[in-house]
């Protein structure tokens, strides 16, 4: 196959459009595993390790070669899988707490809304799904090193970790490429 000294070569020939550059990765089983890039993808093809089961309509070219760009590819070996988790991120904890100042409702933005400790840092507070909330800046200057009660503030929902979806393990919320929503259908 085209495995060895032309690989580093193959480089991505994209024409309009924009397009993600992501593999998605399943297990034998169809559940997918996680998103990596498409070297990697390839790489992993020159090994035999994964089938192709959909390819996107860009091509990658090499001197010798040209193939599709593997869009989504199937271990041929199952790997047990560890459970997901969802990572404790800024993006996360905005979709969990559905955009909203878990105080007084107020509508976040994404690239402007702060982070509460429930319980206050300084008082161990950890920061956990359980303990962190999405808030706007003037409840949480109110809230300062308080707690609720102190505060006499109210949560308008107990955190939790969420259950991993697809929502929370993609980066894409909507430009999610068409070709993977069949197989990510699963995780809800
Ligand atoms: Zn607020």
């Amino acid at each position: 196959m085209f495995c060895g000294p032309t690989l580093p070569a193959l480089r991505s020939v994209n024409k309009g459009g924009r397009m993600t550059s992501d593999t998605l990765l399943l297990n034998s089983t169809y559940e997918p595993l996680r998103i990596i890039g498409w070297q990697r993808a390839v790489t992993m093809m020159c090994l035999e390790k994964v089938d192709v089961i959909v390819s996107y309509e860009s091509m990658l070219r090499s001197m010798s070669l040209s193939l599709q760009k593997p869009s989504v590819v199937r271990l041929c070996r199952y790997v047990r899988r560890h459970k997901m988790k969802v990572s404790l991120s800024r993006r996360n904890i905005h979709i969990r707490d559905k955009g909203k100042c878990q105080y007084c409702q107020k509508q976040l933005d994404l690239k402007d809304f702060t982070l509460d400790h429930v319980t206050p840092k300084s008082r161990g507070g950890q920061t956990s799904w359980t303990n962190i909330v999405a808030a706007c800046g003037a409840c949480n200057r109110k809230k300062g090193s308080k707690s609720l009660k102190e505060a006499r503030m109210r949560l308008l929902a107990k955190p939790i970790e969420p259950r991993p979806s697809a929502q929370y393990l993609l980066s894409f919320n909507d430009n999610m490429p068409t070709p993977w929503q069949p197989f990510l259908r699963s995780l809800g």
